[in-house]
C-alpha cells in the first residue's frame, strides 16, 4: 500500500488540516515553505491521467477552501499550486496529490521554467496535434 493510502488509513501519522468524505489535506513532511500542504483523494489514483472526473471537480472546491484558509491564517498574498505526474515530472509518491505552497519574500524556493523558441510552423503543427 502506498504511503498516502497508509496516511488515509491512519497507519502513518500526519498533520491533518482538513478532511471530508473524499479528501484529506495534511502538511508536507518536508515544508518547501511554511504551510506547504498536500491535498489528496482518499481513494488511490496514481496520477491525473486516471483521476475520476467527478472527484476532480470536487477537488477544486477543496483546493479553493484551503487556499483561502492559508491566505488568511498565514497572511500570505502568493501561493503556488503544483501537481507532479510521473517520474519525469518529479512525482515521488504515486498517489495523486496537489501541493499548495505559500510564498513569502525571500523564501528561497526556485521554480523556474525553461524557454523554447518555436517557429510559427512549429506552433501550428503542435496545435494540430493537441487541439481538442
Ligand atoms: P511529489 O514529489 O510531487 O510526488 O510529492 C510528494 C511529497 O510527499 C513530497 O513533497 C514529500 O515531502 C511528501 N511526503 C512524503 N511522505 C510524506 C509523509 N509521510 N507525510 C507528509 N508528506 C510526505
Ligand atoms: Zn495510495
Amino acid at each position: 500500500m502506498c504511503v498516502f493510502c497508509r496516511i488515509v488509513k491512519g497507519e502513518i501519522p500526519s498533520y491533518q488540516i482538513y478532511e471530508d468524505q473524499d479528501f484529506l489535506a495534511f502538511l508536507d513532511i518536508s515544508q518547501a515553505t511554511i504551510g506547504h500542504t498536500l491535498i489528496i483523494p482518499k481513494q488511490h489514483f496514481e496520477n491525473i491521467f486516471v483521476l475520476e472526473e467527478d472527484l476532480a471537480g470536487k477537488l477544486m472546491e477543496v483546493v479553493l477552501k484551503i487556499s483561502k484558509k492559508l491566505k488568511e491564517a498565514l497572511g500570505i498574498e502568493a501561493m503556488n499550486l503544483l501537481n507532479n505526474n510521473g517520474e519525469l515530472a518529479g512525482q515521488s509518491v504515486n498517489h495523486f496529490h496537489i501541493h499548495l505552497i505559500p510564498r513569502y519574500e525571500n523564501d528561497g524556493l526556485l521554480l523556474k521554467f525553461s524557454t523554447n523558441q518555436l517557429s510559427n510552423e512549429e506552433f501550428q503543427n503542435l496545435l494540430e496535434k493537441i487541439r481538442l
